[in-house]
């Protein structure tokens, strides 16, 4: 009996994933939108679901502080506004532009990635946004890597870092300090991180982020970044 009820449970759940991952897949990518610009308070964009062509979406802007990555403003407007260039890409009939207004006088000075979701889901372009003094330059395009403090990644090291401070996930990055000088401030994919360590391996535009898994460091890979300095 036991397996055979067991049995009906695999069947069941195949067929519930089988008739509903599609349908669900199929509703995200119907789902195109593009963060386009900030201007002053203004962050402008538009969205649009190509499977119910002429409705308006609502949009959530949010804005995320990379030191401290709290959520510093949300704001949710209609994405109704007519526009030229989306009416010629046949984006529907063109009434799907934004604008949200963000009052970054009244946020902490801070640097701040901005990106949109739909209903939860998020769409895919981030947006950078410096306040007061806060500078952003670009150092250009970097290897980023992963490591973690297992024996093989750290060499031993564990959490230790070259720079005495202890390691930790979202923060700590290896660099060559003849490209970044240590102690540098860095926003990479929108994440702020301190530059505390180095590495053997690591050397020129090659950056080595720490996480606190082995697994995660297995799913980071090896990628491509634009790294920015954060001045103050
Ligand atoms: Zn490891």
């Amino acid at each position: 009996m036991k397996t055979i009820s067991r049995f009906v449970c695999i069947i069941l759940l195949i067929s519930i994933f089988t008739i509903h991952t599609p349908l669900a897949l199929a509703s995200d990518k119907a789902i195109r939108g593009h963060l386009d610009s900030i201007s002053g308070d203004s962050i402008s964009g538009w969205i649009w679901d190509s499977q119910s062509p002429d409705t308006s979406l609502t949009v959530t802007v949010t804005v995320t502080n990379t030191a401290t990555g709290e959520t510093a403003a949300v704001q949710s407007v209609q994405a109704d506004e007519y526009r030229d260039d989306l009416m010629t890409k046949g984006i529907g009939d063109g009434s799907h532009g934004f604008h949200a207004v963000i009052r970054w006088d009244t946020l902490p000075e801070a640097a701040y990635s901005v990106s949109i979701s739909s209903n939860g889901i998020p769409l895919p372009g981030t947006l950078l946004h410096t306040t007061g003094d806060t500078k952003l330059v670009s150092l250009g395009s970097f290897k980023t890597t992963a490591y973690c403090p297992c024996y093989r990644c750290s060499e031993g090291w564990g959490r230790n870092t070259s720079s005495g401070a202890l390691a930790a996930a979202g923060h700590t990055v290896a660099v060559d300090p003849r490209v970044i000088p240590i102690g540098s401030h860095l926003l990479i994919n929108g994440v702020e991180y301190i530059a505390e360590d180095t590495g053997g391996a690591v050397k020129g535009n090659h950056i080595d982020i720490y996480f606190n898994s082995h697994t995660e460091t297995l799913q980071h890979g090896t990628r491509r970044a634009e790294v920015f300095l954060i001045q103050r």
